[in-house]
């Protein structure tokens, strides 16, 4: 089952939505590969890790049977499947080991339009539509409430046109899909993103470090995915106020933009900051509004601290 290996094998989706952003993070991370004529497998040339293409749902499966070390997959997925091996008694075989930032969405109960929510009076006895049975028994058993779970594996949100349900719980990222079947989305069952995943247990033999290298620069890209360098002029008198306003940013480099002689510039100061947040049109007007000029907003491509 956990034979030798000196090769680390990472499960990612062969094609849907987390089949790109898996790929240029691991890329971003200094990977390399050799595809397979058949792209269902791909040899690192970079180090020893070599990825297997799969369907999403199998990734949990993979990890758990030890096929896979690693996998990149939705954690909607990954707790579904984690929550129905325990309600069959079985011991936990994966977890979630990092957050990736991408592939987020929300596992949301979908209404009516004209219902008001109140779960507790309007829960029980209804047929709710999902293909997360084991995350929505969980949620319905947490309350106490009694309804019935209809398990679909596409088109949940077809159910309720179709009088198979009253209700739905489903993935939301804009919530388009349910409005075009005039159902609202109301309450949040879990908040989801892509997630990297690994057994329960620790990692065997070699694996174990090449794990450890991979882990740690996944976090290096990571830190830097939202980083930018923030330049900006300003008035020094005001810039504890405007540092005030970048809680995120690294001390700043400033610099003296009157050459020695203060009258010339009544003490402008031109500043660089290596911001961690995303840095977006409404905080740059808020540091406009407080005083900021020029303001610059540029890549990071490399950080060695
Ligand atoms: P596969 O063929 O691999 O089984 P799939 O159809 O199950 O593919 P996708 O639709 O590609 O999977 O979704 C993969 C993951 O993307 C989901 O499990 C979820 O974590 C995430 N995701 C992000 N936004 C959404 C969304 N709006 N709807 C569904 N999934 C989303
Ligand atoms: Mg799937």
């Amino acid at each position: 089952r956990d034979q030798l290996r000196d090769r680390l094998r990472i499960a990612i989706q062969k094609s849907g939505r987390l089949s790109e952003p898996a790929l240029a993070l691991l890329a971003a991370a200094g990977l390399s590969w050799q595809e397979s004529r058949d792209k269902l497998f791909y040899y690192g040339e970079s180090l020893p890790i070599d990825l297997l293409l799969v369907r999403d749902d199998d990734i949990p499966g993979l990890i758990a049977d030890g096929v896979c070390d690693l996998g990149f997959v939705g954690r909607n997925v990954l707790v579904e499947q984690d929550y129905e091996r325990q309600s069959r008694g079985e011991a936990p075989a994966f977890r979630e080991l990092r957050g990736l930032g991408f592939g987020r969405c929300k596992l949301m109960f979908g209404i009516p339009d004209d219902w008001e929510w109140d779960p507790q009076a309007q829960l029980p006895g209804t047929r709710i539509a999902t293909s997360y049975p084991a995350l929505l028994s969980r949620w319905l058993a947490e309350r106490n409430i009694e309804a019935s779970v209809v398990t679909m594996s596409g088109s949940v949100e077809l159910a309720p046109r179709l009088g198979q349900a009253e209700l739905v719980c489903d993935l939301v990222s804009s919530g388009a899909t349910l409005a075009s079947n005039r159902l609202k989305p109301v309450e949040v069952v879990l908040d989801s993103e892509a997630v990297l995943a690994g057994p329960a247990g620790a990692i065997a033999d070699a694996r174990a470090g090449i794990a450890e290298l991979l882990m740690r620069r996944l976090d290096g890209v990571l830190k830097l995915r939202d980083s930018k360098l923030l330049m900006f002029q300003a008035p020094r008198a005001i810039l504890p106020h405007l540092m005030q306003l970048l809680p995120d940013a690294e001390p700043p480099t400033v610099m003296s933009l009157d050459g020695g002689t203060q009258t010339r510039t009544d003490g402008d100061v031109a500043l660089q900051a290596l911001c961690h947040g995303a840095m977006t049109w409404q905080r740059l007007e808020e540091l406009k509004r407080a005083g900021a000029r020029g303001l610059m907003v540029l890549p990071v491509e490399r950080l060695l601290a």
